[in-house]
């Protein structure tokens, strides 16, 4: 089982510890699936040289958009020396005619269904070129092979997904891609997923579901059956989950100490653009205090690029998040991945200009804009991260909070993850990564001891 590393995983200009943070969660998930007497390696070229010279019976990659070339390839290497080949994930789903190419079946959506049905397809000799996934369910399905995970090579090994999908349709994401002919948001069973979050060791926890707090039945249930588990955690939610109701209460109860938020654009026009309804009239201020007041830390997600950012857009978004103080900032540009609809309203205006995946990455301008010239787009995206992240802007946002131990967690926090790259860089050669731990769940209880 392989991930092959994303282009930009190897870019000078990248950063390897964002690399370094979660182990392969969707191939140790299909792992569970193999008999425990079949013989697998699974591994992560992000955290690891990959070793290509065996002949196994079956190679499993995953394919995202930028790692599509290096999958290819190292999926032509052995089909020609006779393994037999699966490709899945979501650029397979958003282009299996391309990623057809390069395998003997691909996995469109999922692989919860098909992938048993596949290796009883296997084992009989008759496997299909194409598996769809039809039917939607969490229920039943295997405990995740973490024992195939390095969790030394990682900062965050006890990453977890409880849900599947994301209640909304966001014209920019892959989500609807993905899922397209059957549900494309569903849970596992609450007791299913606090017997996982029992089976992993240590108290912290990131949950890489899209939406954790998509489903309010559920995500109520979940916190409350995590009350007293003594957790800290970290997940992604809108910022109308965070405004309406109590779940986000229950979630901080639960140990809730970090929350990604895509806020994406101040513009009610690009929201529009971008189907972004959830977001339309919401007030982000209010959302960010009452996070701030539950002592949740906040990494808020900006696209530029929409149709109708302006010039000023990228001052605004930087000062907004620091006198809000915004934790983290995690800055796009506005990327039309394939199968999206996005892509087909830029394809049928004639804007796509490149079809090199790997500049698919969020950082590259792959489309024709609108408002703003190329080179004003790119040049204020890289003014915006290092605006975010000065010293000066650091400290400025720090000190918006009121208690000192705040301000301190703040200041760590922010520091520590865009600061001391030598420091990150060190760890990860040295396969120590994951001694930074403690420091991490010491920095996220700093909130609640404040
Ligand atoms: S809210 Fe997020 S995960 Fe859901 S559809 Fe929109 S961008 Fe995708």
């Amino acid at each position: 089982m392989i991930l092959p590393a994303l282009a930009e995983a190897e870019s000078p200009f990248w950063r390897p510890v964002k690399y370094s943070l979660f182990p392969p969660l969707g191939l140790a998930t299909l792992a569970a699936y193999l008999s425990p007497s079949d013989e697998i390696d699974l591994q992560d070229q992000h955290v690891e040289t990959l070793r290509l010279d065996d002949t196994p019976d079956l190679v499993i990659i995953q394919v995202y958009i930028t790692n599509a070339y290096r999958a290819y390839r190292i999926a032509d290497l052995y089909r020609s020396r006779g393994a037999y080949v699966l490709l899945g994930g979501l650029h397979v789903t958003s282009l299996p005619e391309e990623a057809m190419m390069h395998a003997d079946s691909i996995f469109l959506g999922p692989a919860e269904d098909t992938f048993p049905q596949f290796l009883d397809d296997f084992k009989h000799h008759r496997p299909r070129k194409i598996y769809r996934s039809a039917v939607r369910t969490l229920v039943g399905a295997p405990p995740v092979r973490r024992d195939l995970i390095k969790r030394e090579r990682y900062l965050v090994p006890n990453s977890l997904v409880v849900t599947r999908g994301c209640p909304h349709h966001c014209h920019f994401c892959y989500k609807d891609a993905f899922f397209e002919g059957g549900k494309s948001f569903y849970t596992q069973k609450v007791d299913d997923a606090l017997a996982e979050i029992e089976r992993l060791p240590g108290r912290h926890l990131y949950f890489l579901d899209d939406h954790l707090l998509g489903n309010p039945n559920f995500a109520t249930a979940l916190f409350d059956g995590m009350k007293g588990m003594k957790r800290v955690f970290q997940a992604a939610a809108t910022v109308s989950s965070i405004l309406d109701g109590d779940v986000i209460n229950k979630a901080a109860e639960a140990g809730l100490r970090s929350v990604f938020v895509g806020f994406e654009t101040f513009s009610p026009e690009n929201l529009r653009q971008s189907n972004k309804k959830q977001n339309l009239e919401r007030d982000y201020v209010k959302a960010v205090q009452r996070l701030h007041d539950l002592g949740i830390m906040i990494n808020g997600s900006f696209v530029f690029g929409l149709d109708n950012d302006d010039r000023d857009v990228f001052r605004r978004t930087v000062d907004w998040g620091v006198q809000n103080g915004i934790t983290t900032s995690t800055y796009h540009l506005l990327t039309p991945y394939p199968g999206t609809p996005l892509y087909r309203s830029m394809e049928q205006q004639g804007r796509i200009l490149t079809k090199n995946w790997d500049m698919y990455d969020t950082r590259h301008i792959v489309y024709r804009t609108q408002n703003l010239t190329q080179e004003e787009l790119q040049r204020g995206y890289d003014w915006a991260y290092r605006e975010f992240y000065s010293w000066k802007n650091i400290f400025h946002s720090s000190f918006v909070h009121p208690s000192f131990s705040r301000k301190i967690q703040h200041l760590l926090y922010t520091g520590g993850w865009k600061k001391f790259e030598p420091l990150w860089n060190m760890l990860i050669k040295a396969h120590r990564l994951n001694r930074m731990l403690p420091v991490l769940e010491s920095i996220l209880e700093t909130n609640s001891r404040g």
